[in-house]
């Protein structure tokens, strides 16, 4: 089945590929705060570099492609997003170093070619081959350096190993001197599904895994004093920081209930640090924002969409509708504390 909808914006198949002659010439809605047109980015939005997955032997998700992003467009344009920020889920992290050096290299190119063929709509997150440190930390200057991407994305945990294990220490210090954004993406909690406890009905190795994934992460980043050794990091967490925001205090409780129990003396409380990360607004409800807000501070927080994936296409409306908040945190949310990260 195809479709043309009623305002002519494009010719789409049942599979999500652009027929020939399609473009994207629906209305693109522009979002006004008090009279004020804003500029809207979309943090935490997905794409993949086909000859890139071919070098790991995976196949590319049409949704995900770029080389036509008719769809995509149309869909930011419906949904007010002028700018978003691509990243990548990391396939690689078993990659031999040899295979990752190349894939990312391809990668990285390739993600600059898209921005550059639509500078005004896209920037990208670099990738890198975390699982080969020394090789992480090349690839990161590359990718910011020769291949001008504003940040670099990771995942929850890089193959059994936590963000925050000292063998990342220089990959860190790397991030901290070039002073650029880190999108963490989680991508389910391995260990629970091989348990089966992530079984059964409800998705729960995404619904509950990848919130799971990154709380742990976020944990470990805090508790094992990384966060001390590179204050300057600047780290977005996806799915509005998993679960570590909504039960912030319990990190700090540990520390005055059981203080025998804790092996490394941080320098701040726990929450402190809750405070200083930033978080995607992919939490659903008003109330869920607002509470992200309170524990996070309103400057914390960046807009997501999870495009393609179909979570919500309502996150503009979102941030306006979400009571409390002032025009100016409003327009920070929505594109500013983004824009100012990524040097947009
Ligand atoms: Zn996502």
């Amino acid at each position: 089945m195809s479709t043309a909808d009623d305002k002519g914006v494009a010719f789409v198949g049942c599979d999500g590929k652009a027929t020939a002659g399609a473009q994207t010439q629906g209305r693109r809605r522009e979002v006004v705060v008090s009279g004020r047109r804003v500029r809207t980015v979309d943090i935490h939005a997905h794409c993949a570099v086909p000859e890139a997955l071919a070098m790991a032997g995976e196949e590319v998700q049409p949704a995900l492609m770029m080389s036509r992003p008719v769809d995509r467009l149309r869909a930011m344009d419906e949904q007010g997003i002028d700018v978003e920020a691509l990243s990548i889920n990391p396939f690689w992290y078993e990659a031999d170093r040899d295979v990752a050096a190349k894939l990312i290299d391809v990668q990285n190119e390739k993600l600059a070619e898209v921005c550059a063929a639509t500078p005004d709509r896209f920037v990208a997150f670099a990738t890198v081959a975390l699982q080969h440190p020394d090789l992480a930390v090349k690839q990161l200057e590359d990718g910011i350096k020769k291949y001008g991407l504003r940040g670099v994305s990771t995942g929850g945990s890089v193959n059994g190993m936590e963000l925050a294990d000292p063998k990342l220490h220089p990959f860190w210090a790397k991030v901290e001197q070039l002073g650029v954004l880190v999108f963490i993406h989680p991508q389910g909690t391995a260990e629970l599904e091989e348990s089966g406890r992530l079984n059964g009905n409800g998705v729960l190795t995404n619904t509950i895994g990848n919130p799971l994934e990154t709380t742990i992460a976020l944990s470990h980043l805090i508790f094992e004093g990384t966060l001390d050794l590179y204050p300057g990091l600047k780290i977005c967490a996806a799915h509005g920081g998993g679960y570590l925001p909504s039960y912030g205090p319990r990190s700090d409780a540990i520390g005055t209930t059981f203080p025998q129990r804790m092996t490394r003396q941080l320098k701040k409380k726990p929450t402190e640090y809750i405070r200083q990360l930033y978080y995607d607004t992919i939490v659903f409800t008003p109330e869920a924002l607002r509470h992200l807000a309170a524990e996070s501070g309103p400057g914390q927080i960046l807009m997501g969409t999870d495009y393609p994936y179909p979570w919500t296409s309502t996150s503009v409306d979102h941030i306006l509708n979400t009571p409390g908040f002032s025009d100016d945190e409003k327009v920070a949310m929505l594109g500013a504390t983004a824009a100012k990260l990524l040097g947009i």
